[in-house]
């Protein structure tokens, strides 16, 4: 009897944390490489995957009008449930106060983030200056940025675009093709992952700030469990369970690893072939999501703040709290989709309030492990952003394979194959006719 992945990677997880456990000493050397090893070929399809994909989604989107929809309905979506996340997180801090709670001192404590990033830099640094060193260095949003415009052009210079638009279609399926590869090596890889993240932790630096983490842990299962659902729900009209099964591989990558950015090709692969999300909404909803829509991110930036703002006996007022939401946004789109990132962002918001950042060295002992609680968190928030502007753009989600990557419908699956190829060389012929007309 062949067991279902999903069941696979769930016992993996579950032999992987008593692995960890159990067999501390010999974790790094017996199993932290194999977990190296699917970490490294994970990280190998971020950049091909997100330059493909956004390219050749932005050529299949055809014209600005419909991209403009797009991004609208997406950044609606990521404003306003990354405001709803901190919120969350800010009214849990209120209630709990986890400051009072804690057996951490204040007295002494160093900066641990030297720099403090302005918040222009952010913005400055997604311009692309050099796309191939872009690509090298893995830069993802001046990936995504060249891509937009590069897939606006092809479209724009009509039929002399298609060659590379075909390129791009190739290059794409191929690293899907990859990505399906490495997803059947998901239950080794995350077998490894989690035992090396527990036999790594400390579990006694858990037990000083314990109160501040288990506040963290239970506005990320509200909000994950409770709010997104039925957001999902509510405007996009798909089952969470039946949404949560399809993303089971790329969630329990997201958690050992810490890092959306790791998790982005299997999420792309599980929303496009299992759920049925057209690339074109994938490829800007995901790709642009990975960094900027972090809810998970937000809503434990919004916890910290507060309970480092407790500890030093520091009252943060409603307006301050108003500012922390505010910030909160920034900070967590500013964020990189890689293990610790929000940590280092969250000094724009303690600037903003005016608490010292030497607090950050309280909550350091746990952060590891709360970011492998609030990553997969970003990466659900994501995904159902997903699906629902993939609703709202009245595309119809037509999924091409069951969970264990079988193909249920293959007149879709051929169609999916051509469509991209057939559309836009029809759409150029149309293009160059009306070019010839006006002549
Ligand atoms: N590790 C998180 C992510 O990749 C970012 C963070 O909160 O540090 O989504």
């Amino acid at each position: 009897m062949k067991i279902k992945l999903h069941t696979q990677i769930l016992i993996s997880i579950v032999l992987g944390i008593l692995a960890g456990y159990f067999f501390r000493e010999y974790i790094p050397t017996y199993i932290t490489p194999f977990g190296q090893i699917f970490m490294r070929l994970l990280k190998l399809l971020v950049i091909p995957i997100v330059f493909t994909s956004v390219t050749l989604g932005i050529v299949s989107i055809g014209d600005t009008k419909h991209l403009k929809g797009i991004s609208t309905k997406a950044f609606t979506y990521f404003i306003s449930t990354g405001f709803i996340a901190t919120t969350l997180g800010l009214i849990l801090a209120n209630l709990v106060k986890p400051g009072s709670h804690s057996a951490a001192s204040v007295e002494g404590l160093k900066a641990v983030v030297a720099k403090n990033p302005p918040v222009s830099e952010i913005f400055v640094t997604m311009a692309p200056q050099n796309i191939f060193e872009s690509l090298s260095k893995g830069e993802v949003l001046p990936v995504i940025i060249f891509a937009i415009l590069l897939g606006v052009a092809l479209t724009k210079i009509g039929i002399k675009g298609k060659p590379i638009a075909v390129f791009f279609e190739s290059a794409f399926e191929a690293m899907l093709q990859i990505t399906d590869w490495i997803i059947a090596l998901t239950p080794i890889g995350v077998f490894a992952l989690s035992a090396n993240t527990i036999a790594t932790l400390g579990i006694s630096s858990l037990l000083s700030v314990l109160t501040y983490f288990v506040t963290v842990l239970v506005g990320l299962i509200i909000h994950a469990v409770i709010i997104l659902p039925i957001i999902l729900k509510v405007f996009g009209n798909y089952s969470p369970l039946a949404l949560f099964k399809s993303l089971l591989p790329a969630l329990a990558i997201a958690g050992p690893t810490a890092s959306s950015s790791a998790a982005l090709p299997i999420t792309m692969d599980c929303l496009n072939k299992k759920v049925g999300v057209p690339n074109k909404i994938t490829s800007f909803v995901i790709s642009v999501g990975t960094t900027i829509d972090m809810n998970g991110t937000a809503l434990y930036q919004g916890v910290a703040v507060m309970f480092i703002a407790q500890m030093y006996g520091i009252h943060l007022d409603l307006i301050k709290q108003g500012l922390i939401v505010l910030t909160a946004f920034l900070a967590s789109a500013g964020a990189a989709a890689v293990p610790g990132a929000g940590l280092v962002t969250m000094v724009i918001i303690l600037n903003a309030v005016g608490v010292p950042i030497e607090g950050l060295s309280l909550i350091l002992p746990v952060d590891r492990l709360l970011d492998s609680c609030r990553t997969p968190v970003n990466l659900w928030s994501n995904s159902i952003g997903a699906v629902i502007v993939s609703q709202h753009e009245g595309e119809k989600l037509r999924p091409t394979t069951d969970n264990e990557g079988t193909i249920i419908d293959m007149e879709q699956e051929v169609s999916e194959r051509e469509s991209q190829l057939i559309k836009p060389a029809d759409r150029f012929k149309k293009d160059r006719e009306k070019e010839l007309e006006t002549v």
